[in-house]
């Protein structure tokens, strides 16, 4: 056993912020050594969370701008007044291009982010779609073992890309602004379904009645739909983060939800859930990357575009022969398993 990462592990559940700081990055590290402490510490966080674990884990979804930032702050803070402590994992898509995480959502979480009770953290989303971050769900394990009981995942909230993190959380909370008629068509539409819950943000000043309007529309809406998750009906309430309206009610709504996903029992078989669809996704994400990188397909593929190779040649032709490369490397890699 690696008497860092125990002594790690150790500071962590005791409630040493630094060391949670710490374990975030060992794991979201891909070197091939921190990925075997990586992996220790998280099988230690397994244990201790299947004997005791307090969080419920809600997806924060919504289109940029809506206010999810704003909202996790002023339900975040009330719920620490409220005696919970608040884990938050954003998202940060533009880190696909920059290769590392921005810090811009802290600044719309100043209170939390210097609340002792609270612990934010932005994940890289990558080139992964889904909503999550490659590294989210091991992410959330950690908050989850140090105690933190709400815990928001703030999504990229891009049109259809939200279905891994409605997989891999408890709830799924889509957020909207007062809009026109036309809400509820395609992209929304299909987002809405997977939503437990639905907040009406910006329910202020000459955006009030919009709100009200709007509220009616998705409360009409979650009527027709079923609820994924069974043993809850789908709830809607409409506040205002930046005016601290109606947060009171959002944060009953989020305490409902967690004790009734809580006490029915359910939750096992959810977060056994979860594990099946988050092996499968990071299993998938894997061998993409493995077979992507191969140098002989890396090479096929770098040949068939480079100059105007590809103009002369089919797209189609080009894509099968690639693929049969793709099968023959992992044909001899099962011959050579079973010789
Ligand atoms: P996100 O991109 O969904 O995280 O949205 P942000 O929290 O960053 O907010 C986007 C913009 O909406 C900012 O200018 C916020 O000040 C504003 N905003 C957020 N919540 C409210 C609200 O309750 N009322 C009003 N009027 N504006 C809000």
């Amino acid at each position: 056993m690696d008497k860092n990462i125990s002594q790690l592990f150790e500071k962590m559940v005791h409630g040493d912020r630094v060391a949670l700081g710490q374990a975030m990055t060992l794991v979201e590290s891909d070197r091939e050594n921190d990925r075997i402490s990586a992996i220790q510490l998280l099988e230690w966080c397994e244990t201790f969370l299947n004997k005791n674990d307090p969080s419920i884990r809600l997806a924060i979804s919504g289109a940029p701008g809506v206010g999810k930032s704003s909202l996790i702050e002023a339900i975040g803070l009330k719920a620490i007044d409220r005696g919970h402590k608040v884990g938050v994992i954003t998202i940060d898509p533009t880190s696909t291009f920059s290769r590392g995480s921005i810090l811009g959502d802290k600044s719309r979480m100043t209170g939390l982010s210097t609340n002792t009770s609270a612990f934010i953290r932005s994940s890289p989303a990558g080139s992964v779609l889904g909503g999550m971050g490659r590294r989210s769900h091991e992410l959330i394990t950690l908050l989850a073992a140090v105690g933190y009981d709400f815990i928001f995942v703030e999504t990229v909230g891009v049109g259809q890309s939200e279905h891994m993190a409605w997989q891999l959380t408890d709830g799924f909370v889509l957020v909207v602004q007062p809009g026109g008629g036309d809400e509820l068509q395609g992209i929304k539409r299909g987002i809405t379904e997977l939503a437990d819950m639905v907040i009406v943000n910006k329910a202020d000043g000459s955006m009030v009645d919009m709100a009200k309007l709007t509220k009616s529309h998705y409360a009409n809406a979650l009527h027709y739909f079923q609820s994924l998750r069974s043993g809850w009906e789908p709830k809607i309430v409409s506040c205002s983060a930046n005016e601290g309206i109606g947060i009171d009610e959002v944060l009953d709504m989020f305490r409902l939800y967690k004790k009734g996903i809580q006490e029915s029992g359910m939750l096992p078989a959810e977060r056994k859930k979860q594990k099946i669809a988050w092996l499968n996704w990071t299993l998938g994400i894997t061998a993409h990357e493995l077979l992507m990188k191969h140098p002989v397909v890396s090479q096929q593929l770098s040949e068939a575009t480079k100059n105007n190779e590809l103009l002369n040649l089919s797209v189609f032709k080009t894509a099968y022969d690639i693929e049969l490369q793709m099968k023959q490397l992992i044909t001899s890699t099962n011959q050579n398993i079973e010789s």
